[in-house]
């Protein structure tokens, strides 16, 4: 393993991080499950890019006939791609009819800005103070785990993001209120700058912030504020999209609103590099007439055949439906846990999105939670932490993720709770 990491830091960089103490090299992935080089097993805990588990049979078959027909950029015609294309904006409720389709998520981001700027006229963007949108140049500015080469750019502003043990404004009750208090704030600074809000940028599952449990309508009194601006939403469902959180296929149907742009990306391909901006025709013309987009791999008739293989197992295999029924019976095990382990602050989520919060003497406890990370791995389960202070552990599985699994899960956890605390 040593040689083998040293010659990853030689070829891409020493700061290309990998997880766990002891980093786990992996060979081969079949559903839920791992193997690393040695051939031992791991449960699969924290991957959402497989969505439908790890090198399923239909993805795999799609991809490999079509790339023994043809794959080619996308200038030119290809049913594929306007298949998908209907497939896709069907499973939006409101008029989301058309599409761009890229290569990442962070490229579907950049791409969601400059909508927005083009429909606007605007350039001021408001997101979070403890989130990750993509790695753009632009998009980077929106990152607030480092900040960007030069500092923020005057455009950017942050507000304090929703959290279950420190609520913005000191109570749960008057989070929503405060946030957005927070985004009207903004608002003004960006008005009275002379940027003009563009856009507010939001994961509607506030996956990066910590999946804080939150009420439909939470965010309806800041998208009101931006909106009165002028400005555009932009949900961010990357993490949350494709029926991961089980009640809904989208993380902003969940919370009751309708964006006017949505950004799709990791799960979108089952692994393969495929990713997509969904919006209002009048939008995407808008941008169209701004700026000259090409994008020569993206929708490419492979990735396309990818998507499309993904959708339809979503629905032939129930996986929505399966989310909401294993996440549901995972957090209450993991309820029974917090009984008998008083390092569990909290326990939530939704569908196959859940985690607990671990707190100790009063503080966030984030090297206990590193401690459990590494311990599960040993125990031959994949989970990762998240949130402002690293302490939340979080369960986020391919989405045929089954109750004997969240069995396996939860018993590992309370083994490890027991030998780290
Ligand atoms: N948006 C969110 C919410 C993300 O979590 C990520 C990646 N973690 C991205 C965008 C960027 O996606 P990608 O890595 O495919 O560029």
């Amino acid at each position: 393993m040593t040689s083998d990491l040293e010659r990853r830091a030689r070829l891409l960089g020493p700061h290309m991080t990998t997880f766990y103490r002891e980093p786990v090299h992996v060979v081969r992935g079949q559903g839920v499950w791992l193997w690393d080089k040695d051939g031992r097993q791991y449960l699969d805990c924290y991957n959402n890019v497989p969505h439908v588990g790890h090198c399923h049979p239909r993805v795999v078959e799609a991809i490999c006939r079509q790339a023994g027909a043809l794959n080619t950029h996308t200038r030119y015609v290809h049913d594929m791609i306007l298949d998908y294309g209907e497939a896709l904006t069907a499973k939006f409720g409101h008029d989301l009819d058309s599409l761009v389709m890229v290569c990442s998520g962070s490229e579907a981001n950049d791409v969601a800005l400059r909508m927005a700027q083009a429909m606007t006229g605007k350039t001021g963007v408001i997101g979070t103070d403890n989130t990750y949108h993509g790695n753009t140049a632009a998009v980077s500015q929106l990152n607030s785990s480092k900040v960007p080469v030069g500092g923020y750019q005057d455009h950017v502003r942050q507000v304090p993001a929703p959290d279950n043990m420190a609520p913005v404004g000191g109570s749960l009750e008057g989070q929503a209120e405060a946030f957005a208090r927070g985004v009207e704030k903004a608002v003004a600074e960006l008005d009275a700058s002379g940027h003009g809000v563009s856009a507010l940028i939001v994961c509607p599952y506030f996956a990066n912030e910590g999946f804080p449990t939150l009420e439909r309508g939470f965010l309806d009194r800041a998208i009101a504020a931006v909106r009165k601006a002028g400005g555009l939403i932009i949900a961010d469902e990357v993490q949350p999209g494709f029926g991961r959180i089980g009640s809904h296929w989208w993380g902003h149907e969940r919370l009751g609103f309708a964006p006017d742009i949505v950004t799709l990306g990791k799960p979108m391909g089952n692994g393969h590099p495929v990713a997509a901006v969904v919006t209002r025709p009048e939008i995407l013309t808008c941008f169209q007439e701004a700026f000259r987009y090409f994008n020569t791999f993206g929708g490419n008739p492979v990735s396309a055949a990818a998507a499309m293989a993904v959708l339809q197992v979503i629905e032939d295999e129930a996986l929505v439906e399966n989310a909401c029924d294993v996440g549901a019976y995972a957090v209450g095990l993991l309820q029974e846990l917090q009984a008998r382990h008083d390092v569990i602050a909290d326990v939530r989520g939704a569908g196959l999105f859940f985690g607990a919060e671990l707190w100790r003497d009063g503080t966030p406890a984030t090297g206990l939670c590193a401690a459990m990370v590494d311990e599960m791995r040993d125990r031959g389960v994949l989970l990762h932490s998240v949130g402002r202070h690293s302490n939340t552990l979080k369960v986020r599985p391919p989405c045929v993720f089954s109750r004997e699994n969240a069995d396996q899960l939860v018993d590992v956890m309370d083994a490890a709770l027991g030998a780290v605390t």
